[in-house]
């Protein structure tokens, strides 16, 4: 008989270690994974969470393995700390199955900055499901690729969502781009010359539901300026990616994170060129109008905002149809509701250091001395950091971290500029200064926050429960 349904994986605290338990395996089966001992539960092995026993359940729980979600309402949330994803199951669950989820989601800068290998924030949350009972299908997003390293790394690891970042590559050109400036551009690799680009976007008509689209010579020579390198990189990118890839994979091609909002008529340019190229992919993320700063509200036009959003979905859904990008989308409660309506929920929204906010609430309330170190460590690195975000906050003009009381620590988590420099001061917090590893605070924190594991995953699940809802036709849970 298969054993194969019948394997019971869940995570238990043996001996104050968090240890892979398995039940009711074949031989076959246990082969699969490695240094499995007997434990306090009779029938019962328990092995370490290593990626040798992520690959086994995997394995023995395909839903587990991350696979291409397609066209379906999804939310990506990142983890930086790899205690997350219990909180954000629990939230998906809520909603499920209309909004999607990829629970890994990390961006290379990201892992980078925390010694953390792409294999690692994949098992994390591989063991993270594991731990909730998550019984779905997910997706893992490897974020914010720039390179083709970038892409084998994730591949290796086992990814299956990649996001293709071209921003390095976008110009900000205030003025029309002359011929001669556009002659530079890398016309070989486009596999295309001026001359035949402009009479391809001459007679251009796109059919939307609201009228034509066409792209008139000014705008074709400014969007050819600004993004024609970032076309050439994103097709070299995505072709190095379907060539490597053994098992199915999905792409995002993102330039979110460049300083100019993305027009209309940029992406009609940017996904022709790249569907040329014979390029595919399941969402774009242009960069939106408005102001996304980590972590806190939109800061903007609403109604501009939306009215851009209609425009890139009815791009995207003519010529797709893909999904629309939102990054840097965490606690933007003002604008799901139309970027849901406007997208007709083709959308992907993307979530990254509000988890890592939710444990230091979790702290703020617990652990007050440990917090006020975090928030110290925060501040200090805070100019540094703020060089690669958009973010606004000033330090001077926030409180210092010994001039506050106890009760007052969780309302620093409230107002936007310290909540803003919590969320970018991460890598100065969880790292160590030199070599690898995290630092003595990151070590204390991440095991602070184990010992309020279920306040964590709690909060977690109503913080994203509040992001999930807009996007789902379940609505809010009771
Ligand atoms: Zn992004």
């Amino acid at each position: 008989m298969s054993g194969l349904q019948h394997v019971e994986l869940t995570i238990e605290t043996v001996g104050g270690e968090r240890l892979l338990a398995v039940a009711y395996a074949s031989d076959r089966e246990r082969a699969r994974f490695e240094r499995l001992t007997p434990g306090p539960r009779a029938g019962v092995s328990y092995g370490p969470l290593s990626a040798r026993n992520a690959a086994a359940a995997r394995a023995i729980r395909p839903n587990l393995a991350p696979r291409p979600i397609g066209l379906s309402t999804s939310a990506g949330t990142g983890d930086r700390l790899g205690l997350a994803t219990p909180g954000h199951v629990d939230a998906f669950r809520d909603f499920a199955p209309t909004v999607r989820p990829i629970f890994a989601q990390q961006s290379i800068r990201e892992m980078d900055r925390l010694g953390r290998s792409p294999q690692q924030v994949l098992d994390d949350a591989t063991f993270g499901c594991i731990e909730a009972g998550w019984t779905g299908p997910v997706g893992a997003d490897a974020d914010h690729l720039k390179t083709v390293a970038d892409i084998d790394r994730c591949l290796a690891a086992g990814f299956s969502l990649f996001t293709i970042d071209v921003g390095d590559f976008v110009e900000v050109c205030d003025e029309v781009p002359s011929d001669a400036e556009l002659a530079r551009l890398p016309w070989d690799e486009l596999e295309d010359d001026l001359a035949s680009a402009r009479r391809r976007y001459a007679s251009l008509r796109l059919e939307l539901d609201s009228g034509v689209q066409t792209i008139g010579e000014t705008q074709l020579a400014h969007a050819m300026g600004k993004y024609g390198r970032a076309v050439a990189m994103g097709a070299r990118l995505a072709r190095h990616l379907m060539d490597r890839a053994t098992y199915p994979v999905e792409i995002e091609i993102a330039v979110d994170e460049t300083d100019e909002p993305t027009t209309p008529e940029e992406h009609l340019y940017i996904a022709t060129e790249l569907a040329r190229l014979g390029i595919r992919w399941v969402s774009f993320a242009p960069r939106h109008l408005g102001s996304f700063e980590k972590g806190v509200e939109f800061a903007g036009d609403r109604a501009a905002l939306d009215d851009a959003v209609a425009r890139h979905a009815a791009i995207a859904r003519a010529l797709g149809p893909y999904k629309i990008g939102m990054h840097s989308g965490s606690d933007k409660f003002s604008i799901y509701a139309g970027l849901m309506e406007h997208t007709e929920g083709l959308v992907h929204l993307k979530t990254s250091g509000t988890s890592y906010l939710v444990a230091l609430g979790v702290l703020a309330a617990r652990r007050p001395e440990l917090f006020r170190r975090a928030y110290e460590a925060s501040l200090g690195a805070y100019r540094a950091a703020r060089a690669s975000y958009q973010v606004s906050a000033e330090a001077g003009a926030v409180p210092a971290p010994d001039a506050l009381a106890d009760p007052e620590l969780p309302g620093l988590l409230l107002a936007p500029a310290t909540r803003q420099i919590l969320h970018v001061g991460y890598g100065s917090v969880l790292r160590a200064p030199e070599g690898d590893g995290p630092s003595f605070l990151g070590t204390e924190l991440l095991a602070a926050l184990a010992d309020h594991r279920e306040d964590y995953r709690a909060d977690l699940r109503t913080h994203f429960g509040r992001h999930l809802a807009p996007f789902s036709a379940v609505g809010v849970r009771s």
